[in-house]
Parts: C-alpha cells; sequence; structure tokens
C-alpha cells in the first residue's frame, strides 16, 4: 500500500493559542477517512495546514511522499461552506473551470476541450442545466455539488472537503457521498471533515478522532467505541448531564 497522507509532529496555534498538539498519523493511499470531534477541536485547521493554507509552529506533512509544493495539483481543497463568498459574480461552469487551472498553467485560457471536461464534470453532479446561472443563484445543495464537480475537475489524487454535507438536502448529500465512493474505488484517497457521527460508520473506512491532540485514529468500528470517543467528547457530554440535572 502507498501512503497517501503523512503527517509528522504537527502543531498549530492562532496568536499564541494551541489548536493543534504535536499530531502525527498516516492514511494509506484509496482510503474514505472521516476526521471527526467535537466543534473548535482543530479539524478545519488540520486540513489548512496540511495544505500549506495557514502556517505551522512545528511538523512536516508529506502528501504521495512528497512535500506539499510538489504536488499542490494533486490535492482538491472543497472549504468549509462558511469560509467561501457566495456572492462573488462568477457562473457556474466558470467556477468549474477553475478546477482545470492548475493543470493549464498560468495565462493558457481554457480550450474546448477544457469546457467539455467541465461541463462532464458538472453532468456527474447533475448540475449541467445550471451551468449559466451565478453561483450565488443556487441552493446550498447544489452549490455544494458545483464545487465537487470544480473538485472533480481537477482531476486530483487526494480530495479533502471540510464539512461538504452541512447546511444541503438529502438528494445532495447522496450524490456527493456516491462521487466520492466511486473516487475512493479507483483508488484515490478522500478526507472528509465531518461532525454528523450517525453516519460516520456508513460512509468512512477510517475515522481520524481529533480533539486539539490526536485522540485516536483507525477502523469506524474501534474508534466509535464509547470509551475512546468520551476521550474527545467528554467535556460536552458534562455538560448536556448537567443541562440535564438543571431540567
Ligand atoms: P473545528 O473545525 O474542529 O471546529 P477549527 O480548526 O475551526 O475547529 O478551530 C480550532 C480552534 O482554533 C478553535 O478554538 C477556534 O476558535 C480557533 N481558530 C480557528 N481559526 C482561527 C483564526 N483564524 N483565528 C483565531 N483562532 C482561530
Ligand atoms: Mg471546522
Amino acid at each position: 500500500m502507498t501512503t497517501a497522507v503523512s503527517v509528522r509532529n504537527l502543531s498549530v496555534s492562532y496568536h499564541g493559542n494551541q489548536a493543534l498538539r504535536d499530531i502525527s498519523f498516516t492514511i494509506q493511499q484509496g482510503k474514505m477517512v472521516g476526521i471527526i470531534g467535537p466543534n473548535g477541536a482543530g479539524k478545519s485547521t488540520l486540513l489548512k495546514s496540511m495544505l500549506e493554507l495557514i502556517t505551522r509552529d512545528k511538523g512536516h506533512v508529506h502528501i504521495l511522499g512528497k512535500p506539499i509544493k510538489e504536488v499542490r495539483k494533486e490535492i482538491a481543497y472543497v472549504p468549509q461552506r462558511n469560509e467561501t463568498d457566495w456572492t462573488f459574480p462568477i457562473t457556474v461552469i466558470d467556477t468549474v473551470l477553475l478546477g482545470t487551472y492548475p493543470r493549464l498553467g498560468l495565462f493558457h485560457r481554457p480550450k474546448k476541450q477544457h469546457k467539455d471536461w467541465a461541463y462532464a464534470c458538472l453532468e456527474k453532479v447533475g448540475m449541467e442545466a445550471y451551468s449559466n446561472r451565478q453561483i450565488g443563484e443556487l441552493s446550498g445543495g447544489q452549490q455544494q455539488r458545483v464545487f465537487i464537480a470544480r473538485a472533480l475537475a481537477q482531476d486530483a489524487t487526494l480530495f479533502c472537503l471540510d464539512e461538504p454535507f452541512v447546511a444541503i438536502d438529502v438528494t445532495s448529500e447522496e450524490i456527493i457521498v456516491s462521487i466520492l465512493q466511486e473516487l475512493r474505488d479507483q483508488g484515490k484517497t478522500v478526507l472528509v471533515v465531518h461532525h454528523d457521527l450517525s453516519k460516520a460508520e456508513t460512509y468512512f473506512e477510517e475515522l481520524v478522532l481529533l480533539n486539539k491532540d490526536l485522540i485516536d485514529i483507525g477502523p469506524v468500528k474501534k474508534i466509535l467505541q464509547p470509551d475512546i470517543m468520551m476521550k474527545a467528547y467528554a467535556s460536552q457530554l458534562s455538560f448536556l448531564k448537567l443541562n440535564e440535572v438543571r431540567v
């Protein structure tokens, strides 16, 4: 098996507050892996620091055995919904075409073949009828499908998605999940930040459980054991108990 992601001793802080502490783990290629943990656990920070979108205090990350700057084209990233400016004036098809740019190279205009490919990716997510719409005119689920099409257009090897199922409709979620599973079956690696634990078992083979520290990583069934989950969610659970007492 080939290593898709290797994270070694990764620490990240914001203005002196540590968000991730000495995280190390490895993910093999061809897996669909969920990154779970309570709110503020550092899940988004993990993806962003892995991809060098924010600076690290320390640590090394290798993707496909190489430093990130050598494999950027191989990585598709779909940020958390609230980090995108959905009022930005751009059409659906142009959004998907952006996915082809890393391979196109700077200063090269997309040719017909790229447009055809972008359109095919839109078809894959069932959004071809909306190609000339402004991205801001779509529902949450439709917008997320367009971003998945952009990731597909990039023809990446590693897909990193931050809470892709938040605030979207059931149909969009089903379409996106089946596309991600298909990518996994083709040998691609899919990392998904996710917080709906009820779906974790059906969606993922492996879970990374975070709460500032790496609590554990392993097969879904192993991680979803109460004693392991308690280590990450204990503070939330005691809060819930407190509320129950008050009621
Ligand atoms: P998660 O995605 O698991 O909810 P985040 O990675 O967004 O968690 O955040 C981890 C911690 O870092 C939280 O305490 C959050 O408040 C803090 N944090 C995240 N982004 C920033 C930022 N840009 N500036 C300051 N603190 C931040
Ligand atoms: Mg987050």
